[in-house]
């Protein structure tokens, strides 16, 4: 009897690639076996998203490369542009079925029989009603991606995704930390919680925000770390820093989006905060966690920004000491606030200045990595073969090599970082005797 098989292609962030995880194991369930996308499948399942420039154009490159490894495949388009843009997924040759917001996690079902169709059928739907969360796990083994909390109710100018994904709305605290006990008797060993917008986690029963999440997924679970993947500047309140600095779980890393260095811009942005709380927050974290990674997203060219505004962003960064950036280049989207503004940044002056923040973000990266010359440090090693060499991360995020060794994979390591590099740290395992501590136990004895 043919084995059903099902092919995934998934676009944008953590949460669709968590979201994807969770719903190829609905199909495994179903009897499916997962193959490689661009191996023959019976199903292609592509998840969209709408952050991505051109995500019409590469979502038609994808289900057209579909459509080459099996013409009889039933394809089926869901993620966030196929919530914003239903009619126009629909309209591309080869799809079958486009699952709006609400429909996502029933896509097992809705395929049914997987037999190819004339018209694509769309379920789309209001995303003002979409108000039920649906737990995602994503896993590599090492690090296991924890989605807590999806949409969001905060109306940033530039921003669709609170059209594409809703409302803000979370798992409950008890469920999260069963998960992630879940994914600790599974092997891993890095829970990195996930969301829309994290900080405003909520649990639907009343039992506490982010903060109380966080102290019981502290307190009740095992696993030897935890990330937050990305909190707003709001959201990150002295007293959650404060835990963190005396966690030995949570992982001294942050990554908190900046988005300019305008206060004029942050105001047309609609962003809930101006430079003066960013810089609080960066002080308060420093002051209490000198060695943690601290990263921040930029966007380049938003309507109204001046050379004045771009340059008080860069000299703004520069003056907090971050560890990395994300720079992404604005671009208009449909229905939101901001594209309808005066000013529009020409697209050469945009490429130019994420270029700019990029460079900058290679300047930070080198720097925070030279401070850690010849320092001890725990690294996981993760199942990131390349040649070679093995790869890892620090407490505080710096990716670390070295030559392969599969003792290494999935564990927890002294290592003495030594220089360095295009491809992160080299590293030399730490004679644990003569070493008595990494930089995370130094800050916690000095406390
Ligand atoms: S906080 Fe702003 S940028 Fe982030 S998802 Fe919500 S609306 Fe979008």
């Amino acid at each position: 009897m043919h084995e059903a098989t099902v092919a995934f292609h998934t676009l944008g962030c953590k949460l669709n690639f968590s979201e994807s995880n969770q719903l190829g194991r609905k199909f495994e369930q179903l009897g499916y076996r997962a193959v490689p996308f661009d191996r023959k499948a019976d199903v292609y399942v592509i998840n969209t998203c709408s952050v991505t420039e051109n995500a019409d154009r590469e979502c038609r490159t994808v289900v057209q490369r579909a459509m080459r490894r099996n013409p009889d495949a039933f394809i089926a388009v869901t993620g966030c542009y196929a919530q914003l843009k239903p009619g126009d997924v629909a309209a591309l040759e080869g799809v079958d079925l486009v699952a709006g917001a609400s429909a996502k996690f029933s896509l097992p079902d809705l395929i049914g029989e997987a037999a190819k169709k004339h018209a694509a059928e769309v379920f789309g739907c209001d995303i003002g009603t979409v108000g039920t969360f649906e737990p995602a796990t994503s896993s590599t083994r090492t690090r296991t991606f924890l989605k807590v909390q999806d949409g969001c109710d905060y109306t940033c100018a530039f921003c669709t995704i609170p059209l594409a994904r809703g409302r803000s709305r979370s798992d409950t605290i008890e469920n999260a930390v069963n998960r992630a006990r879940q994914a600790t008797a599974g092997g891993a060993r890095e829970i990195v919680l996930t969301g829309v917008n994290l900080g405003d986690f909520r649990d639907p029963n009343g039992e506490g925000r982010f903060i109380d999440l966080a102290r019981t997924l502290d307190t009740q679970t095992e696993i030897p770390r935890i990330r937050i993947s990305s909190i707003e500047p709001n959201l990150l309140d002295d007293e959650l820093i404060e835990f963190v600095a005396g966690s030995k779980r949570f992982m001294p890393h942050f990554h908190i989006p900046l988005q300019s260095g305008s206060d004029r811009i942050l105001k047309s942005m609609r962003r809930r905060y101006l430079t003066g709380l960013y810089r609080s927050r960066i002080e308060k974290i420093k002051n209490l966690l000198p060695h943690a990674g601290i990263g921040a997203d930029v966007i380049t060219g938003f309507p109204g920004e001046t050379e004045d505004d771009f340059g008080q962003t860069v000299d703004f960064i520069e003056s907090l000491g971050l560890s990395y950036l994300h720079a992404f280049t604005y671009s208009e989207r449909e229905n939101t606030e901001a594209v309808e503004m005066a000013g529009s940044v020409s697209p050469a002056v945009r490429k130019m200045r994420t270029r700019t923040l990029r460079e900058l973000s290679a300047q930070l990266a080198t720097a925070f990595s030279q401070r850690h010359e010849n320092k001890p440090a725990f690294v996981l090693f993760e199942n990131n073969r390349k040649g070679n060499l093995v790869y890892g991360y620090t407490e505080n995020y710096i990716k670390t090599r070295m030559p392969f060794d599969p003792a290494l994979v999935n564990s927890i390591e002294k290592v003495v970082l030594e220089k360095p590099g295009p491809d992160g740290m080299t590293g030399r395992l730490a004679d644990a005797s003569l070493i008595p501590g990494s930089l995370l136990d130094e800050q916690h004895a000095g406390r």
